[in-house]
């Protein structure tokens, strides 16, 4: 086994034990998640392995009351599904609680915000506390912002920093963020996961979906007028289907009462800058909608 394997592994099985589960199945054929890419079209061969998303009823009032963290694991019946199956499926944040009609006044959403930072402490919710992370990249931004980006994780700059996209990748963003004739204080940006994944691998899903009740009552105290999904690790967990980047690029979906348009990660940009000409059509498409010229050339 791999180090990097071993160390993840040992992450879990400590998780876990936190939770209360000492003993481990392995039932016959069953799926693994396979791990998302930017790669256009890479995905659609992974998607017959990927558990089918399922209805849930709400589990939280958004967005002033936190969704309780289970101290102990849930208790499966025989015939029903495992808690590790339970904390690995595939939801999307509209279904994973309603749209509260309250709407936290501007005045007061750097405080709510604050509230759920507090909440989040020093978390151990999930095997990324345990593995190697420096501290929580919680978020950046403006709290008050009609235009919300979501990234995978934090990289080592962000986690070195304590703030989101701050790096190689960030840099990218911030270009894109001006090209829209914004400034990055303008918008939010946070990620689906607040930890660094080891290695910067792609979040698991049971580290994705811990994390999602803070990023959901996020997003529920912005209420950004888009949200722009930056790649497809984002795109699979805020909409909660895994389908490639060209099926989900160049229309809108929706996300907790927000429009939301997916586009390349700044990191597979990055690495091929041809396709930049493609996330700008897409960045285009958000600009139309919210009303932003570009910036007058100097
Ligand atoms: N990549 C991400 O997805 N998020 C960051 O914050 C940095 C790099």
């Amino acid at each position: 086994m791999q180090p990097d394997a071993e160390g993840q592994l040992r992450a879990w099985v400590e998780y876990y034990r936190e939770l209360g589960v000492y003993d481990f199945y392995r039932s016959e054929g069953q799926a693994t998640a396979a791990e998302p890419t930017d790669e256009p079209g890479a995905l659609e061969s992974v998607q017959a392995r990927v558990p089918a998303p399922i209805e849930v009823q709400p589990q939280q009032k958004a967005p002033s009351a936190a969704t309780p963290v289970p101290r102990s694991a849930p208790q499966a019946s025989p015939a029903g599904p495992t808690p590790a199956d339970m904390a690995t499926r595939l939801v999307s944040f509209d279904k994973l609680a309603p749209v509260s009609a309250d709407i936290v006044p501007d005045a007061q959403r750097a405080a709510a915000l604050q509230i759920i930072r507090d909440e989040i402490g020093d978390c151990t919710r999930c095997p990324l506390a345990y593995a190697g992370r420096k501290q929580i990249v919680f978020a950046d931004g403006s709290p008050t912002a009609r235009l919300m980006f979501v990234g995978e994780g934090p990289g080592a700059d962000e986690d070195t920093q304590g703030l989101p996209f701050v790096g190689k990748a960030g840099q990218l963003l911030n270009n894109m963020i001006g090209a829209m004739g914004l400034e990055r204080r303008d918008v939010y940006i946070a990620n689906i996961v607040k930890c660094r994944p080891p290695s910067n691998r792609v979040p698991e899903p049971i580290e994705a979906n811990t994390c999602s009740q803070f990023l959901l009552r996020q997003i529920d105290i912005v209420r950004p007028q888009v949200i722009v999904a930056l790649g497809s690790t984002a795109a699979t967990y805020l909409l909660g289907v895994k389908q490639s980047l060209s099926a989900l690029r160049g229309r809108w979906h929706t996300c907790r009462g927000a429009k939301l348009a997916v586009t390349y990660h700044p990191a597979f940009l990055l690495r091929d800058p041809r396709q930049k000409g493609e996330a700008w059509k897409d960045l285009q498409m958000v600009m139309t909608e919210m009303g932003l010229k570009p910036p007058a050339r100097k």
